[in-house]
């Protein structure tokens, strides 16, 4: 069913007017939220120890300055069983109030609301003291849990009401029960992972009775004047999942205990299928959420990929839901809404869903922070203070790197001159920028255009800048990046030899048949521009495009199969790809912990053949020669692209030295092993911070 538009909402205050749904108040009767932006969950680590709440504070107290209507905090378990990890951040003694109140106390002063999220990790926990609703182990944890009693249900109900009771005398304006992403609640609901027979499992109904009890019991003890949000799963994305009518009636069910807001759960954890990562359409699954408006009452909020004002205005606008929740781009740009409510939406520095110092740092027990941001929970830490001392600073080379460098020492206060060979800014973002499914990487250097005219850098483009130019500057940065690393082998002079900057450049147009050597992040880029770009066809990629997304993903687009799954339908690759490493194993181990295996499954649906223990044997006009497992083989290929990682670019850094000029050396210019944004990024910033 399509939504009709929605009337902007009634409000005596006069309509923003750049994005007016996304700013009209939202009326919950008993409280109003300043706007529709809710700041979704996201686990930061820092909600594990009570002597982090001060950075917590900071965080959230930054992103509520920053305009934010609502508030969601990371997991907080009811009970010990519910921890995510041992000694993860939980929600049980009362002696665990007192440093929430620290957090509540900052969002509140900055005109912000909060509310806890009660988040109890079931089968998902990573403990052997883990419960669920019965004795099945999650395919992604090594940990079985324990069957729980009909008297343990009972005493888990109670803990999520006692925990929510602690929340609203911690100040929370309310609680997000989390139902969905196949936590415990959720696994109570869905046949795949309730095989019960007793009251609380056997049926449809008797299933969604847990979640059901929970919210009655959570409105009992906080009162009516507290907001509860239910975060329900609208698309389980697993077999034996929810079907639509099951999980239209656990949303009534939910209004009638007394939620406050439904929010959208899209997949479990354990899915095949992508749901946030950057190559996953933007907006992608509001239509699911569009799907459940006709049924309830209550305000709705969509997720998932929503990463700027137009987009969420759109949704809005539309009638799809009452609010819209961004969790990572408010990580990457805490004044997201302000920036929005004044109509810059070029300021903003636009999450590009890479994961990789967010979700993939939670993933390795570290802090999360932000690859474009790594102020992100390091607000005590990392401040970019004005300068008493300006200086004259150069910085050579606009990647990553110098544009960090450059625009955080501008904004301090210096006077820096930015200087790259190119007639573009961007450095090698401008290869990423075209890889189908990294086309958020656009925006970063649409936010960093816009951010070094706004901090005053003066630019100088086409400029391979010498050490005479370099004279005369207080400070000098080198971040002139790396050399793709030159690699030899009998016939590695041969014409079929390439080098991935000549596939991306579009300097060679690759033949039908082609073998990557190196099977590192950028053998993998390269490997997807392979099979989906097409000399026949202008169709871009299917990230573009959610219905063939979808159609590649094998989600069902009406929403109404069992787990919304149906079978995949891959689109044909443009090319025959072999992706080679020497080291043996699969390629791709070490690519980051979320997103790594949504490569590997798409460069298999598209039939590349990825291959470890080779052993490059030579390149003639028949193609490439091979070992593998002591077996010759000939790979007949058109062409060989050399991905075998870079060497930093430092030709500069002697010319400077024999000048008398000691350059600071950021980025690839610094190491060129292990490089990524992430630490260009980073480490630009920290050493501009410091000038
Ligand atoms: P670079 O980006 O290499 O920039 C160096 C700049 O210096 C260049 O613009 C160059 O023109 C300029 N320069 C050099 N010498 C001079 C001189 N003498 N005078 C003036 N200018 C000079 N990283 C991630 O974290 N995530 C990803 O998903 C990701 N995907 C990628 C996909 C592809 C296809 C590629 C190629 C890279 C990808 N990367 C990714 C890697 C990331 O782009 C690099 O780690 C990052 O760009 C390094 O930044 P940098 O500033 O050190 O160097
Ligand atoms: P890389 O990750 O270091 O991979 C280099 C590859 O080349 C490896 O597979 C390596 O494997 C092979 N290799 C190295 N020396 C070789 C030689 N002499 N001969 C043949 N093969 C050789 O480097 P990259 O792919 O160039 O990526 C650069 C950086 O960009 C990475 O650190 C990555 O973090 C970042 N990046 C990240 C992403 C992302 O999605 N997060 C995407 C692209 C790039 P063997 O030694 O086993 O052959
Ligand atoms: Fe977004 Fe990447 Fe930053 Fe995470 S690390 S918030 S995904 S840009």
């Amino acid at each position: 069913m399509t939504p009709s538009p929605s009337p902007l909402p009634s409000t005596t205050e006069a309509a923003n007017p750049h994005y007016p749904h996304l700013f009209a108040p939202l009326d919950l009767g008993f409280t109003r939220i300043r706007n529709r932006v809710l700041m979704g969950s996201i686990h930061t680590g820092l909600e594990d120890r009570a002597s982090d709440f001060p950075k917590l504070a900071a965080y959230f107290a930054e992103r509520a300055r920053g305009g934010v209507g609502l508030m969601v905090t990371g997991g907080f378990s009811p009970n010990l069983v519910g921890w995510l990890k041992p000694f993860g951040g939980k929600l049980s003694w009362p002696w665990e109030v007192r440093p929430h109140k620290f957090v509540t106390q900052a969002v509140h002063d900055n005109g912000s609301k909060i509310c806890l999220q009660l988040l109890h990790a079931g089968r998902y926990a990573y403990h052997p003291f883990s419960v669920a609703p019965s004795k099945l182990k999650a395919p992604i944890n090594p940990f079985t849990p324990r069957q729980l009693s009909a008297r343990g249900v009972e005493r888990q109900i109670t803990a999520y009401a006692d925990a929510a009771r602690r929340a609203r005398e911690a100040g929370y304006d309310g609680v997000e029960v989390m139902g969905s992403e196949g936590y415990f609640i959720n696994e109570f609901t869905a046949p795949r992972t309730n095989k019960r027979t007793d009251a609380w499992g056997g049926t449809p109904e008797k299933r969604m009775r847990f979640a059901v009890e929970i919210v009655r019991r959570v409105r009992e003890a906080c009162g009516p004047d507290f907001i509860i949000i239910y975060r329900l799963s609208l698309l389980d994305l697993v077999e034996d999942g929810n079907q639509w009518e099951e999980i239209v009636a656990q949303a009534k069910a939910i209004e009638a205990a007394g939620a406050t807001i439904i929010n959208s759960g899209i997949g479990w954890h354990e899915a095949r299928i992508p749901t946030i990562v950057t190559s996953v359409p933007r907006a992608a699954f509001v239509n699911v959420t569009a799907k459940l408006r006709p049924h309830v009452a209550l305000p709705l909020i969509a997720t998932n990929r929503i990463n700027m004002p137009e987009v969420a205005e759109r949704i809005l606008a539309d009638g799809i839901a009452d609010m819209v929740s961004l969790a990572r781009p408010l990580l990457a740009d805490p004044d997201w809404a302000n920036k929005s409510r004044a109509g810059k939406p070029n300021s903003i520095n636009t999450c590009i869903a890479c994961n990789q110092a967010c979700l993939d740092h939670v993933f390795e027990n570290k802090h999360a922070s932000c690859l474009l941001n790594p102020r992100a929970c390091a607000e005590t830490e990392l401040n970019y203070h004005k300068t008493f001392a300006p200086k004259r600073v150069a910085v050579v080379g606009a990647g990553p790197a110098g544009l960090a460098c450059a625009t955080v020492a501008a904004e301090r206060g210096h006077r820096v001159t930015l200087f790259d060979a190119s007639g573009e800014i961007g450095g090698q973002f401008n290869y990423a920028k075209k890889i189908p499914g990294k086309e958020e990487f656009h925006e970063t250097l649409r936010y960093f255009t816009h951010k070094l005219e706004e901090t005053g850098v003066e630019v100088k483009l086409g400029v391979l800048a010498t050490a005479q130019d370099l004279s005369g500057f207080d400070e000098v940065v080198l971040a002139t990046g790396i050399l793709p690393r030159q690699v030899e082998f009998p016939g590695s002079d041969h014409a079929k030899v390439i080098s991935y900057l000549d596939v991306l450049s579009g300097r060679v147009k690759v033949g039908g048949r082609a073998a990557i050597i190196g099977a590192g992040g950028i053998g993998f880029d390269v490997a997807e521009y392979l099979v989906h770009e097409s000399p026949h066809s202008d169709q871009g990629s299917p990230t573009l495009d959610p219905a063939r997304w979808m159609a590649e993903w094998g989600v069902d687009p009406t929403f109404e199969a069992r787990g919304s799954l149906v079978p995949p339908r891959p689109e044909p690759p443009s090319r025959e790809v072999w992706l080679l490493q020497r080291s043996p194993g699969k390629p791709g181990a070490r690519l980051g912990k979320t997103s790594g295996w949504v490569h590997r499954a798409t460069l298999k649906a598209k039939k590349v053949q990825m291959l470890g223990g080779v052993e490059y044997l030579g390149v003639d006009d028949a193609g490439l020669k091979v070992r593998i497992d002591g077996v010759e083989q000939a790979l007949p290929v058109d062409h060989v692209v050399i991905c075998a990682g870079q060497e930093p670019r430092r030709e500069l850094q002697v010319e400077l030295e024999a000048a008398g000029i000691s350059p600071h050396l950021i980025g690839g210019a610094d190491v060129a092993a292990e490089l990524d944004a992430k630490r260009a990024i980073d480490q630009g910033s920290r050493l501009a911070a410091a000038l």
